[in-house]
């Protein structure tokens, strides 16, 4: 019987890119010959999280990953399957001997899988190596010295995708593969409004930030329309790992030294430190997925409308900066943050509606769904920390402020179009002469407002302001900033 060869696999998640991954660097470092693996897995499938939009943008990270590697003669191995069977299916063919990934911070059901991977290859005699991303760090129990680490991995040089000749398995040893495992079909719809995958793409839109995109960047970071292409619109390439933080990091630090504008991009580098900061947060509380980090909060309990959630959740709400950005989020994947603190905060304050059932809906409408954002972030919205400002957002007076216009209401809600700006805002106000005149019936061309705002408001501030008093909310909030308040935080939060 032939002697199986001894190969490496890279097993690859949220790191869809050849440059600046120890992964695919360390495999190519140990010499031998390697296999680069994308498994799309039932698991994440089959998980409410994810939706569509997700497995596409990861294909066309995968063709893009593969027209690159087309000068090496081959391509990602790509499978739809578990992770498990494959690597069952991929031992018949090679030896094993280590398989190389990044750290993932995930869901937990990611997490269980890791833990029964890690056993697999364990019992099969498999070496599994993972390598920090991003500069999270596994197994921490507090922050101390969280940021210098940080800092430092970030200043440290790239990695460089250097195969030597035929180091990968090249094409036709692929092909045999594929042959045997489910392959996974990589064409994608062309004509949607979403961003499209892929490191090649990344860099277009990191580049013309940094060229000229960035001049208005914190002038126009709040306004739902101007944000979308004063922002940097990177955090799908982030979120998959087509740009890596360390190579977004370095460019910013590299422009900042030679640029007139250092305060914009300086706030842009101290979002990329938020970026791991809250991911750490969640990697050191994972139960945060389900529940609030302070467990004083468990005792609030919401009444669940099903008509206020659905409405919500179709852009119905009758509150126009609300439903325009909700409209938007479904069909391009982006809203900036303040329409997502300000979705969060409607949805959990306004309609009081607990976070949880937000969730899934959000996630599965964010192209760049990050778990270790969103988790944190939702609770923080939802005022459910302890530790954070408590923000009830008005969104009649945030769409006043930062759509003064109404351009991007206009564009998501065009049943107001027509209607002079102060209506726009307040379709509410209109009286029945005035809706004659703008042929508009309220309640028939747009919904009634389903809730009153201000009465609303009043509840959630009084109900949330005494709980933070509640000796079980401040014990928590004392344990949550022991554990995750770094030691330098001004540095942390400073706009560099
Ligand atoms: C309820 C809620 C859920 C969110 N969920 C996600 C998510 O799943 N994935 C995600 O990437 N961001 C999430 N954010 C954070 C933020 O809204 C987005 O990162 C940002 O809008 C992305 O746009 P950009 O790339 O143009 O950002 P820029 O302003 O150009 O920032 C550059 C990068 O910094 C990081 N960043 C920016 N703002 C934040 C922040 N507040 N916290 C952490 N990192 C930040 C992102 O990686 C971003 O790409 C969420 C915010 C809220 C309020």
């Amino acid at each position: 019987m032939k002697t199986k060869e001894h190969i490496n696999v890279v097993w690859l998640k949220r790191d869809l890119r050849l440059q600046d991954n120890e992964a695919i660097s360390n495999a190519l470092k140990s010499g031998k010959r390697v296999l680069i693996v994308y498994v799309f897995e039932h698991l994440l499938l089959n998980d409410a999280h994810y939706s569509k939009r997700h497995f596409n943008f990861i294909k066309e990270s995968l063709r893009d990953l593969n027209e690159n590697l087309a000068a090496h003669q081959t391509k990602i191995l790509t499978v739809t399957s578990d992770i498990s069977s494959v690597f069952n299916q991929l031992q018949a063919f090679h030896k094993i001997d280590t398989v190389f990934s990044h750290v993932e911070t995930g869901l937990l059901v990611t997490y269980n899988r890791d833990k029964e991977f890690k056993r697999y290859c364990r019992n099969n005699l498999i070496h599994w190596e993972e390598s920090k991303n991003n500069g999270v760090e596994r197994g921490l129990v507090n922050r101390d010295n969280w940021f210098e680490n940080w800092e430092t991995y970030m200043n440290s040089p790239l990695e460089v995708f250097q195969p030597s000749d035929n180091q990968l398995l090249n094409l036709s040893e692929i092909e045999t593969l594929e042959n045997v495992l489910s392959e996974t079909n990589l064409t994608t719809p062309e004509d949607t409004k979403f961003q499209k995958g892929g490191t090649t793409m990344g860099w277009k839109y990191a580049n013309s930030f940094f060229e000229n995109r960035h001049v208005d960047y914190m002038v126009n970071i709040s306004k739902p329309e101007a944000s979308r292409t004063s922002c940097s619109r990177i955090s799908p390439y982030i979120a998959w790992g087509n740009l890596s933080i360390r190579q977004v990091f370095q460019k910013a630090k590299q422009l900042k030294s030679t640029t007139q504008d250092k305060r914009h991009i300086g706030a842009f580098i101290s979002r990329l430190r938020w970026q791991a900061h809250f991911i750490q947060k969640f990697e050191m509380e994972h139960t945060m997925e389900n529940a609030s980090v302070n467990k004083g909060y468990h005792k609030l309990k919401k009444t669940l409308s099903e008509r206020y959630q659905n409405a919500w959740k179709d852009g119905q709400t009758g509150f126009p900066l609300v439903d325009a950005s909700m409209r938007c989020l479904i069909e391009t994947g982006y809203v900036n943050f303040r329409m997502r603190a300000m979705l969060a905060s409607f949805f959990t304050h306004i309609l009081w509606q607990p976070w949880q059932s937000a969730t899934t809906h959000l996630s599965q409408q964010f192209l760049d769904f990050e778990p270790g954002i969103h988790f944190p972030q939702l609770q923080m919205q939802a005022g459910e920390t302890g530790i954070n400002n408590l923000r009830i957002y008005n969104p009649t007076l945030n769409g006043l402020k930062h759509d003064p216009d109404a351009e991007f209401i206009k564009k998501w809600v065009p049943e107001l179009a027509h209607l002079d700006i102060p209506f726009i805002h307040e379709p509410y106000l209109m009286t029945e002469m005035e809706q004659a005149f703008y042929s508009f019936k309220l309640g028939e061309d747009y919904p009634m407002p389903i809730v009153d705002v201000k009465e609303n408001r009043k509840r959630a501030s009084k109900i949330l302001w005494n709980m933070k008093k509640d000796p079980e909310v401040l014990r928590e909030s004392y344990r949550i900033l022991k554990r995750h308040t770094l030691q330098d935080r001004k540095r942390m939060l400073r706009s560099d």
